[in-house]
């Protein structure tokens, strides 16, 4: 597979097309960024990690049946994904309550709701990812309604899996963040990455952070916790290929 120039740079990733005009290569950078890019740093070997996590948990999420971007790992930071047109959405699903809602509503983080919340935020960096409704979404162009009910199935599906596939190797799935993208023939699929960088992992036993709520919060030790989430992911995956 031949890389043919970028495609788009951001933070923490980089996208380039390749000589398949369906395809493009995705470079896991260790640039981490915090709180609308006001805080910024390099976190050496994240790329890595995140490229190895993202793509353990997408092959995992292709064998149950959520379709997703992904392709192969072409090396340390690469993978190789289907293009898809994201869609300016963030999709945040909640299973205990923690950063930004737990600060805008005054609940105490770590609380469990009754149950599973959903936010989507508005991709637009000037306006600084503005949480937004669903008739927003739609009076936006973004989506169409009946999008947005296949986003919020695929996003309850993905979450009933991550739960699982955490809870395996003891982490408790806090919340996260996912993008869907359209492919070239209409479909919306998930996009993007998964990883420590997305996600709020929480050890189940120690409560101990295991994302990059240790760079927000400088709590140390952030690329050890990223580690551990790759070594855990990793051997459970070998146990499942047994
Ligand atoms: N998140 C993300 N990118 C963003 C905003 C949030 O990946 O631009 C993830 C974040 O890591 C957490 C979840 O989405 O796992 C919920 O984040 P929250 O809304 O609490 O915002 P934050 O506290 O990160 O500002």
């Amino acid at each position: 597979m031949e890389q043919r120039g970028i495609l788009y740079e951001g933070n923490v990733k980089r996208i380039s097309l390749t000589d398949d005009e369906e395809r493009v290569i995705i470079r896991y950078k260790d640039d981490a960024t915090a709180f609308n890019n006001v805080k910024k740093a390099v976190i050496a070997n994240k790329g890595v990690l995140n490229n190895k996590i993202s793509a353990i948990v997408f092959e995992y999420l292709r064998d149950a049946g959520v379709e997703n971007h992904y392709i192969a790992t072409l090396g340390d930071r690469d993978q190789l994904c289907r293009r898809v047109e994201i869609i300016p959405l963030e999709v945040i699903v909640r299973n205990v309550i923690a950063g930004s809602m737990a600060k805008r509503l005054g609940i105490e983080e770590g609380t469990v709701p009754p149950n599973v919340i959903y936010d989507i935020c508005y991709k637009a960096d000037e306006l600084g990812d503005p949480l937004i409704n669903d008739h927003h979404a739609v009076a936006l162009g973004i989506v169409t309604y009946d999008e947005l009910h296949g986003i919020y199935d695929m996003a309850a599906k993905i979450n009933g899996l991550l739960k699982s596939l955490f809870a395996e190797v003891g982490i408790m799935l806090v919340d996260f963040k996912v993008e869907f993208g359209r492919t070239k023939d209409g479909r919306i699929i998930l996009a993007d990455e998964v990883s420590p960088d997305t996600c709020r992992l929480w050890d189940m036993e120690t409560n101990e952070k295991l994302d990059k709520d240790r760079f927000r919060r400088d709590l140390g030790h952030v690329i050890e916790a990223y580690e551990e989430v790759y070594g855990r992911l990793a051997g459970a995956e070998r146990e499942r290929n047994r």
